[in-house]
């Protein structure tokens, strides 16, 4: 039995009309690391992440391109997927991959759907807005260029008129504030923030779906043919259709969203939609709400939004090239802030990477190991796990890994310094006792440091332990960088 409630992560799921980007990557390496850690302390957990396939834009890319929709959909899907390979990916240990063309996820959003009519939440209503027949969507206003002009096609868009269903967000404005007044569950606070002025400034009805004749591309409305959901109640259902929710076969909803403990991870650009729709719809479907909503923020290159305009992207798949799975990892998890935006170039990446894994890192235990099998006649004898140190603990329950990172590796700066002390190298020669108790202390260091890593680098945590239980030096943990 384990000591502590279930958990429950995901991540959002990313659009599918472009390859993953490093700011998903972020968010998904994140929630692998806050599973990795709560799997070491015995807590059952369900890490969920997808991809979001319907609407528009995926509709018109694969018609341009005379892909079938599904055929197209499929390919990104599997783009995502891939993210989370141990070798050429993240290594991420997903529970499930979701997708939004899934039978069983098309279904809850359907039901959830139903729930929230039931309640009298959803009504009928004509429609006017500004669209261009060009992009085929709506747009608000602030969206266009002066005169009502399409910022894609430069025309003039229309003033269309047409019946869409609406979910009445504003009816749950008061227990949204009530939510959103606990600062325990939306971070980091200022998001938080944010989003309670948001709903204290007065909540407009969502408009939740399109008509058939002009938007095909979606989940059917219950008990309407000519309507198709548009983007909420479709995409936000996820979160729980994932666990198997309504009918529950496993088990999983009850256990992780019932009784568990549920966090979610999202963009800054999110907090509307996760703290307040998602949460509305959860309300009116009489669902227990989310626990705990983590905003991360963006990550820039050279002082600049990444654009392949201005050339400056920087792909995960690249990071994973150049430097390997588990330092791309770190590179994310160390040098990206948890709640605020970041930037990164190559040439800082390449620094972080040779100083703190290559020289840091590495070095440190291919220095231990190499005394170990020199001198130790056999293995130290493995550790008893121990309970960790506050600092650690706090920092995955503050949902800062930067910080997690900042403990290991203060720890790994520690040990250099006490062989720089002790030179149990230069010892050996004159009290080889001494240096031999000092080496072993060193080997059961480099051990438990291997532990803590655990969440952070998966494989290097694996080669680590097993390097000292075999009393062998690994081969070098991280490649020198050639150019
Ligand atoms: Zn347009």
């Amino acid at each position: 039995m384990s000591a502590q409630k279930p958990r429950y992560i995901t991540t959002t799921l990313p659009y599918v009309n472009s390859d993953p980007h490093i700011g998903f990557a972020y968010e998904v390496v994140t929630a692998d690391a806050l599973a990795r850690y709560y799997r070491l302390l015995d807590t059952d957990v369900f890490f969920n992440t997808g991809t979001d396939e319907h609407g528009q834009k995926i509709a018109q890319i694969a018609d341009q391109k005379g892909e079938s929709r599904q055929m197209y959909v499929d390919h990104y899907a599997n783009e995502f997927k891939k993210l989370a390979d141990p070798i050429s990916g993240l290594n991420l240990s997903l529970d499930n991959f979701v997708r939004t063309t899934d039978e069983s996820h098309k279904k809850a959003a359907q039901t959830i759907w139903k729930k929230c009519a039931d309640k009298g939440d959803i009504y009928k209503k004509k429609y006017s807005g500004l669209y261009c027949v060009g992009c085929e969507l709506f747009y608000k206003e602030s969206e266009l260029l002066e005169g009502n002009i399409c910022p894609i096609h430069q025309n003039l868009v229309e003033v269309v008129e047409e019946e869409n269903y609406f979910f009445k967000l504003s009816n749950y404005q008061s227990q949204l504030e009530v939510y959103l007044t606990d600062d325990t569950r939306t971070l980091p606070n200022w998001q938080r923030q944010w989003a309670l002025e948001f709903v204290k400034g007065g909540l407009e009805d969502l408009s939740i779906s399109r008509q058939v004749s002009r938007m095909d591309w979606g989940i059917p409305v219950p008990g309407d043919s000519e309507h198709v959901m548009y983007v909420w109640f479709d995409a936000l259902t996820n979160y729980i259709s994932t666990l198997g929710w309504t009918e529950d076969p496993s088990g999983n909803f009850q256990k992780f969203w019932f009784e568990g403990e549920t966090l979610q991870l999202a963009g800054k650009d999110q907090v509307r939609f996760q703290s307040v729709i998602w949460q509305a719809m959860l309300m009116s479907a009489e669902l227990p709400l989310t626990d705990t909503i983590v905003y991360h923020g963006f990550i820039n290159s050279g002082g600049q939004k990444m654009s392949k305009s201005l050339g400056n992207v920087i792909s995960p798949y690249e990071l994973i090239a150049r430097y390997g799975v588990d330092a791309t990892r770190y590179l994310l998890l160390r040098h990206v802030h948890p709640f605020d935006d970041s930037d990164i170039t190559w040439e800082r990446l390449d620094e972080w990477y040779t100083a703190n894994l290559v020289n840091g890192l590495g070095n440190l235990v291919a220095r231990v190991m190499k005394m170990a099998e020199t001198h130790l006649v056999e293995p130290v004898i493995r550790p008893e796990a121990s309970v960790f140190a506050d600092e650690y603990i706090n920092a995955f329950d503050s949902y800062n890994l930067q910080q997690a990172c900042d403990y290991i590796w203060s720890r790994i700066g520690a040990l250099d310094e006490r062989i720089a002390t002790d030179e149990p190298f230069k010892l050996v020669k004159v009290d080889k006792e001494k240096a031999i108790q000092i080496i072993k202390e060193l080997v059961l260091e480099v051990y438990v440091i291997g532990r803590l890593l655990y969440p952070i680098l998966p494989e290097t945590n694996k080669i680590i332990k097993e390097a000292v239980l075999t009393n062998k030096k690994p081969e070098n943990l991280f490649k020198r960088l050639e150019c």
